[in-house]
């Protein structure tokens, strides 16, 4: 700066730069909207999609790249794409594979959110979606038209928890060249190996095991294919999928313990399913684990783990306002929604409203297992059975 420089412009312009060769652990966190260049020539000459320079904070940055990279790493995937949401992550996914007139076949236990969002691309965007039983296995061969684009695919599927068999899916889909999705969140890609069974695309939403904190909203998508990726980095440039750079960094600060945390919630989730077997209130358990889960065998032939997450029908003879009194005499477990979490969760669904065919009469109730005590949490349920 000159002598002449007013204070205002000394406020913004100045001339320290930090010395170069600091190490640390953490990764940085780079907040940038605006990217500098360092004259016309490099900033014409910079492509928005080449990943080993910056343009806009909207296409990246040093924290979001490196988050980027991780998280391919760990599903061992090639690509990966951060949105604000695991919501906005499957809309990316839709957006980049499917145009009016064409097809998409969604499991009946998908995430709902993705069906309502499916549900609209039908109703306003001229794109046929179609649900099928999740179990259906080979059987999806039948369903697909030629115009089918993409099979979504859950494992488990949301809240009923069927496991699906993805390899099957997979052939019969690229058989006739259709791309396949798989929410693989309930994993975390920890205890499935998505790539290796044959899926196209992976999208995982961050808010749950990889932020382990219950404070980031945060998705991803991970592919292999380089093709795939630049119509996914199309959607997720247009559609303006930006992430904080804070945010980035809480994911990037629970990764290392992510695994440590599943296995614990896994641990812990089973010991208490095993429990709730045998528990006289409770009809079934639906926990992948257990060969009363539907999908239980695939899960023993594809999966490695569980995570925290599963379900609990009660016996027919209890109603709703029973079993709503159950869920309200908890105290260690607190009613919201999302999971993935230190602090166990609860939430009752009214399955006729989600599903077609519902074959239960009994109330249903999604439990997450946190890092409390099992046996606490075992107490919570215990006292709380009275009060039915
Ligand atoms: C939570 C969740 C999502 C969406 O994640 P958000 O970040 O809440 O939008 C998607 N799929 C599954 C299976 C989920 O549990």
């Amino acid at each position: 700066m000159t002598d002449r420089t007013s204070f205002q412009t000394a406020l913004i312009h100045h001339d320290y730069v930090a010395p170069e060769g600091f190490a640390a652990f953490p990764q940085a966190i780079h907040h940038a909207s605006t990217v500098l260049f360092k004259d016309v020539a490099s900033m014409r000459s910079r492509n928005w999609q080449d990943k080993t320079a910056y343009t806009y904070g909207l296409h990246g940055t040093p924290t979001t790249f490196t988050l980027e990279a991780r998280l391919a790493a760990i599903e061992n995937g090639k690509h990966c794409l951060l949105a604000p949401s695991g919501l906005s992550a499957i809309a990316m996914v839709d957006f980049a594979f499917l145009k009016s007139g064409d097809d998409v076949l969604i499991p009946d236990n998908v995430y709902n959110p993705n069906r309502e969002l499916a549900n609209w691309l039908a109703h306003d965007f001229g794109i046929a979606a179609r649900y099928y039983d999740p179990l259906i296995g080979s059987g999806i061969a039948d369903l697909i038209q030629p115009n089918t684009r993409l099979i979504w695919t859950e494992a488990p599927g949301s809240v009923s928890m069927e496991v699906p068999d993805i390899p099957a899916i997979c052939k019969a889909a690229h058989a006739k060249s259709v791309l396949v999705a798989l929410d693989n969140t309930w994993s975390a890609g920890i205890a499935l190996r998505a790539f290796d069974l044959g899926v196209d695309i992976v999208m995982q939403a961050l808010t749950k095991y990889q932020s382990g904190g219950s404070d980031v909203l945060m998705g991803a998508v991970i592919t292999q294919d380089q093709a795939l990726n630049h119509r996914l980095e199309l959607a997720h440039m247009r559609l303006g999928f930006g992430v904080s750079a804070d945010d980035s960094y809480l994911v990037l600060r629970s990764l290392p313990t992510m695994k440590l945390r599943f296995e614990a919630h896994d641990a812990a989730a089973r010991k208490i399913a095993a429990w709730l077997q045998t528990q006289p209130q409770i009809a079934t358990v639906l926990h992948p684990a257990l060969p009363e889960c539907p999908g239980h065998e695939i899960w023993q032939r594809d999966f490695s783990g569980a995570g925290g997450l599963f379900s609990i029908l009660f016996d027919a003879r209890y109603t709703e306002a029973q079993t709503d009194r159950f869920v309200d005499s908890l105290k260690l477990f607190k009613i919201g929604f999302s999971w993935g979490g230190a602090n166990s969760l609860c939430v009752p669904y009214r399955m006729q409203h989600m599903r077609r065919n519902w074959p239960h009469q009994g109330q249903l109730l999604r439990l997450n297992i946190g890092l409390e005590d099992p046996d606490d949490l075992i107490g919570d349920l215990r006292q709380a059975f009275d009060a039915l």
